[in-house]
């Protein structure tokens, strides 16, 4: 005869919710505004922390609609982590708002702008409606220079450490390992940079500005008329013009950006359109911030080594 044991049963089952719904103790609940930062905060807490990210790859992170199952997800949050510089300034103070959560209000307590820890570059000099939606505070894209990441890193680590003290030893013993095998990775990604030094490229908003500056790469034109307006055809044919002119081989756009009008340019010259990974998951090989970059660089030596 089977004896049953309930207790056991109990306990076994206890162990199998916990395990279900883990991390059950995770003294940290992040909403991430993208999904770099809940990589770069997954880096930081390890098993510390639930991380959820508001947008996929796939997603344009200027505009996204503040729908109940965000609002829901901010509520429970304690730290919020985005790019700042107010790229999503559309839909996350309206988030803020509705989510009622008092822990997520200000960069006082729980929020945390990746923006305001590095140098930004292009902030204008002076802004008005013409210049269509022109990032006031500079370009907010700065995920892709790990220079920029490596600073980011270390503050948002004080950061989760403020509000977890407790574990701060493991945070920053997290840290230190991301930190050291990012120094190492950055090296290894200058390296490889070299070819694609003074290259000249054509792209879509200033999405990869940063990565550009880091990689030494030359935007000389934009598909952009403005900041933020998609492409018209009479812009598309100045382009083209560009292109022409000073021979470029090579336009990028991010996954969430519409590729008709690097298509089109590529179908009147011998330009080469390239999809690069905006963020974390933007393909199959970026599944984090190490593999994002090694990405690029792949893509991007490719394309010049095939052309
Ligand atoms: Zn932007």
């Amino acid at each position: 005869m089977v004896r049953i044991n309930f207790k056991q049963i109990s306990i076994s089952l206890f162990g199998l919710l916990l395990a279900s719904t883990a991390p059950a103790y995770a003294a940290i609940n992040i909403f991430a505004c993208e999904p770099e930062y809940a990589a770069l905060a997954k880096e930081i807490s390890g098993d510390m922390a639930t991380i959820y990210s508001a947008t996929t790859a796939l997603q344009d992170p200027h505009f996204v609609q503040a729908r109940p199952s965000l609002i829901a997800k901010m509520r429970r949050a304690n730290l919020v982590i985005c790019a700042g510089a107010d790229l999503e300034l559309g839909w996350l103070p309206m988030l803020q708002m509705k989510s009622n959560n008092r822990a997520v209000q200000s960069t006082d307590n729980g929020v945390f702008f990746a923006a305001d820890y590095v140098d930004n570059l292009d902030i204008p000099i002076k802004v008005d409606r013409s210049m269509g939606d022109v990032h006031e505070l500079g370009n907010p894209h700065v995920h892709l220079d790990p220079r920029r990441m490596a600073i980011v890193a270390k503050k948002l680590t004080a950061k989760i450490i403020s509000l977890d003290p407790e574990n701060g030893q493991s945070y920053q013993k997290n840290f230190d390992d991301f930190s050291a095998r990012w120094q190492v990775a950055s090296k290894r990604w200058q390296q490889q940079s070299q070819p694609l030094n003074g290259l000249k490229v054509v792209a879509y908003h200033s999405s990869f500005r940063y990565l550009f500056d880091f990689l030494g790469i030359e935007k000389v034109a934009d598909l952009e008329p403005k900041p933020g307006l998609p492409p018209t055809s009479k812009h598309l044919l100045s382009v083209l013009d560009i292109v022409k002119q000073q021979k470029i081989k090579l336009v990028v756009y991010t996954g969430y950006q519409d590729k008709k009008a690097a298509m089109w340019l590529q179908d009147k010259t011998a330009i080469t359109s390239l999809q690069l990974p905006y963020t974390v998951g933007g393909n199959e090989q970026a599944t984090d911030l190490f593999t994002l970059m090694d990405s690029h660089l792949r893509l991007l030596l490719n394309a010049i080594a095939t052309h």
